[in-house]
This record gives C-alpha cells, structure tokens and sequence, in this order.
C-alpha cells in the first residue's frame, strides 16, 4: 500500500468557490484519508511540498471516443481492430496526462484497453465503457455507404466498416435493439448510448431528425435499467428530447438546440446534460469530420440557439463537462484543451467549468449505479474519497490555461505537454511529478 502526504497547498474540492487556507493531503492506498490544516502524521508517507500551489480532483471527461482515432474517411478505407486498438492506448496517455483521470466513452469498444489501463499494463483513465453506440438506419451511427443493401429488406446483414470496427451496431425494431443493449452489457458496458437524432459528422440523417421509435426507446432503457444502469444519448432538439425524455433516458449528450419549455423539463427531471461548448464555436465549422451537408445548417444552427447554455445554468440543470474527443490524437486533444477554454468563456465563470469537469461529472459516472467499475467518490476532495488529484501551479478558478485550455484548436500545432500540471494521481498512484 502506497502512502502520500502532500503538504501545504490550497484546496479547490471540486464543489466550493475558491481555495482553502494552506491545507495538508494524506493519501493512504488508494483513498485520500485526511485533509487538514492541523500538521499531518507524515509516518512512512512519501512527503511531497506542495509550495502553496493549488490541489483539486482530477479532471473527467463525460463524453469521449477512445476508439475513433483517426479521421473518419481514413478510419472506414484503411482502419482494422488493431489500429484502433493500438491507437487508443496513445489517446489514454495523452489523456491522463492531461489532467483527466475518469472518462467515459461514448461510442467504441475500449473494453480491452480499460482492463490494461486497470491492471497497469497501460498508462490511462479510469473508463466508463459503453460499447459501440447504437443506431437505427439511416441514423447518426450510419455512416455506410449508399450502395450498402438494407439487410432488414435483404435478410443479409453485411456489415459495415463502423460495425466491423466494434463502433456501431445498426439495428431497428425493438428486438434488435434488445439484442444490442445486451451485447454491450455483456462485453462490460457500464451504460448503454443510443443514436436519439441528427448528427453533424453523418451522412445519411439531417440534424432536425428524431431517431429511434418510442417503442425501440423504451426497449432500451428496460435492458439497461434490468442491468441496473442507464441509458445516455445523441439527440439535439426538442422532439427528440422530450421523446427520449418520456423513455426514462438520463443523459442527454450535445443537446444544444433546446427550447426553454423543453430545458425546464430537463431540470424537472434531474436528467444530465452533457454538451460540447465548441458546438457553438466558430471553430467547428473548420472540423474536417464535419460533414459538408451539414456546415451551413450547423452555424444557422448556432446563431438560432445561443442562449441554451446559459439556460442550462439558469434553470439548474446538471451539466457536465466533456470534449466529444475523436479524431487524430492532436485534433482529439486540442479539442479538449479548447473545450476547456471556449466554455469558460460560454459560461463566464471558471468555476462553474471546473465544477462541471469534477463534481458534477462523478454524480453522472455513479448512475452507473451496480455496473460502476469504481465505485467509491470521484470528482472531490475530501476525507475517504478516492485519490484522484491535481497539483497545479497558479490557480485555474482565476487562470484556465493552468489546466491547458487553449484559444486554439483545428489546424493547431501539436499541443505540448502542460508544464503546470505538476502532479498527476489516480488511485493513490502518481503518474506524472515534477514538483
Ligand atoms: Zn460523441
């Protein structure tokens, strides 16, 4: 068993405005067990200075794609398993040391690589797996090509490079629906994600449309909650939402074509939801994985809804932070560094972004509820929570670029590694420490 003392730093602990007074950390195994400013008893503690900088918990990310990278027309033309495989133990690297110590994925086949990552074999995240998402034809997880002969007409499922891939199930009807929410609870899925609307990276399913039958819905939300778990979900407008909403599904990602009516249910109801504040930045309209349908619809789009974020906010609605990482690993990664940026910016607060990426995010990993892969706290700094933890220069409630958060993201030279991230914990190990 491992045993740490970090002392004399300020405490951000993911759920509280400002620092604490200097304070004491001891981390015992993989628990923090004492947080102080009493002297702590440092006894067969490695003791570590912490110099007055800033610890807070480590970073999660709600929604991102281990297993998507590559850019998309290179992935379906070239790609096997193993070079997803192979490439999504560099996109853990980068991720962890960036500061993110939980994930959760959202569309791919990471099974494997998370049980290297908790067996050690592999540096990464803790992650919540959902297996490959789960689409109707024609929906966001479709991206085969047009002369793909329907297999519910044809009887002959030829797959596509997505669902070769362990990215995507296509499936329709209640049964097949079924038969793929139970597949993913299988391989391990910790929650199960479903195509619910329009996407902006598809090619065959406009962004106003509304995916999935109420009955293929509820079909769904029945095998995963049986598994004690929860549903999470693509969707961007009000009819897909309120339909999704009416099946029990708990976590909307993206979501940023809302109404108020439509938000205040959202609120009512406790249910998350997960956007990508660079879905409404100028910058993703540059994003090589958009779909050129879809760019114009995308920034009419944008300048129709501006106010969704700040009603998510007003109306009290659990919002949690997340990149969508995908793509090439410096195009996933800058991604994430401007999401960091552009939502501070969106929501005028760095604490309300800091809160949303620890506190906020760990309430939404433990609907996981008996599938959770980490039970125990996340997200927080306190006395018999797991030790996750950052030890920063500066102060990110003041200063986001501390954590990385960049102005810059498509077409950006290779980001370095974040000098100001001193210490970098997961379960009571330390994965980076220059302090
Ligand atoms: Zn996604």
């Amino acid at each position: 068993m491992t045993h740490t003392l970090i002392n004399n730093v300020r405490v951000f602990d993911g759920v509280t405005d400002g620092l604490s007074e200097p304070m004491n950390v001891r981390v015992t195994g993989n628990l923090i067990d004492a947080v102080s400013a009493e002297p702590l008893d440092a006894d067969g503690c490695d003791v570590i200075d912490g110099g007055g900088r800033t610890v807070m918990p480590g970073l999660i990310d709600a929604h991102m794609h281990y297993d998507i990278n590559m850019n998309f027309a290179e992935l379906a033309a070239r790609a096997d398993r193993s070079d997803l495989a192979i490439r999504s133990v560099e996109v853990a690297r980068r991720t962890l040391m960036d500061g993110f110590t939980s994930t959760r994925d959202t569309g791919g086949s990471p099974f494997g690589l998370k049980r290297a990552i908790d067996c050690g074999d592999v540096d990464g995240p803790r992650i919540y797996p959902s297996g490959p998402m789960i689409s109707q034809t024609s929906g966001h997880g479709d991206f085969g090509c047009n002369c793909r002969p329907n297999p519910h007409l044809t009887g002959n499922h030829t797959l596509d490079a997505w669902e070769v891939l362990g990215l995507a199930h296509i499936v329709d009807g209640r049964d097949q629906v079924l038969a793929a929410v139970r597949q993913n609870l299988r391989q391990g899925a910790s929650q199960i994600k479903i195509m619910g609307g329009g996407g902006g990276s598809s090619p065959w399913d406009p962004i106003d449309t509304t995916q999935f039958t109420t009955d293929e819905w509820s079909a769904a939300v029945e095998a995963a909650e049986d598994w004690g778990t929860y549903v999470c979900t693509h969707i961007f407008t009000p009819r897909a939402v309120n339909r999704a909403l009416d099946a029990g599904v708990k976590s909307l990602e993206h979501a940023f074509f809302l109404d108020r009516e439509t938000v205040e249910r959202i609120a009512e109801e406790g249910a998350f939801v997960v956007p990508q504040a660079w879905g409404m930045s100028p910058e993703v309209l540059k994003n090589p994985n958009l779909d050129p349908t879809k760019v114009e619809p995308v920034r009419q789009l944008q300048a129709a809804y501006s106010d969704v974020p700040k009603w998510l906010v007003e109306c009290g609605v659990k919002v949690a932070f997340a990149s969508d990482l995908l793509g090439t690993f410096d195009d996933g990664q800058l991604s994430r560094r401007y999401e960091l940026h552009w939502r501070a910016v969106m929501y005028e607060s760095n604490f309300e972004v800091l809160r949303q990426a620890t506190s906020v995010a760990a309430e939404l990993l433990a609907l996981s509820g008996p599938r959770n892969p980490y039970p125990g706290k996340l997200g927080v700094i306190e006395e018999g929570a797991l030790a996750d933890l950052l030890v920063v220069d500066g102060n990110p409630l003041d200063d986001m670029t501390v954590l990385g958060a960049s102005d810059v993201w498509t077409g950006a030279p290779a980001p370095e590694p974040i000098e100001s991230i001193r210490l970098i914990m997961k379960d009571g190990l330390s994965y980076k420490n220059t302090l």
